[in-house]
């Protein structure tokens, strides 16, 4: 059975992933799982740029293995496309999504537009070898709401409404909001390479 590393240290993220690649024959690994402890510091000015920093990284340190990588993050367009690929650490504090989705609503609170529109954005990079690199994108669009809904997800989740649902994505369950979302789209993009390897 093939090795897929996800290179990533959000276990949200990771549980998403494994859920939505578990009908493949794969061993799904994290870096915990790995026992990979490096800070990769994500300098890159788009998500592929961070996406592909992470995975190059990653696979230098385990050759024979295939390394996936993704960068992630909430665009809302009154605000210029902010937080974009600083969504994790918006407030400051890396991953501290209450101090995060707070200062969301307070920029919001300062616009007046009916519909805050935004989308969250997905870049994958899936280093099979050395001379096979696979990037793709992908998309989800919503609306961020004025306080948040739903326990489910992690992030931005109970702010980012879509209305074709009536639910926040943090009202959502698992099985929905992996169909649908900015990972799945960019996964459902890397399915067709991923047959062919395992
Ligand atoms: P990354 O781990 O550098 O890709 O940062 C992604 C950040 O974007 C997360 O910490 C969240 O704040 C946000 N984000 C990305 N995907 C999602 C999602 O599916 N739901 C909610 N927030 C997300």
């Amino acid at each position: 059975m093939k090795k897929l590393i996800v290179a990533s240290n959000n276990q949200g993220k990771i549980k998403e992933i494994k859920q939505i690649l578990s009908k493949y024959d794969m061993n799904i690994v994290s870096l915990k799982d790995e026992k990979i402890d490096i800070e990769v510091e994500e300098n890159g000015t788009t998500f592929m740029e961070n996406a592909y920093i992470k995975a190059s990284m990653i696979h230098k340190l385990v050759k024979d293995c295939m390394v996936l990588a993704d960068d992630s993050g909430l665009m809302v367009d009154c605000l210029n496309g902010a937080p974009g690929i600083y969504s994790a650490r918006f407030a400051g504090e890396h991953g501290n999504s209450k101090k995060n989705n707070d200062k969301l609503l307070d920029l919001l609170s300062k616009k007046d537009k009916d519909k805050k529109t935004a989308k969250f954005v997905c870049s994958m990079v899936l280093i099979v070898n050395d001379n096979k690199v696979i990037k793709v994108q992908g998309e989800v669009s919503g609306e961020i709401i004025d306080k948040e809904k739903g326990m489910n997800g992690f992030g931005y989740d109970p702010l980012f409404y879509m209305p074709e649902y009536n639910m926040t994505f943090g009202e959502m369950d698992s099985g929905l909001k992996n169909s649908i979302s900015h990972r799945a789209n960019a996964l459902k993009k890397l399915e067709k390479e991923i047959e062919q390897i395992v």
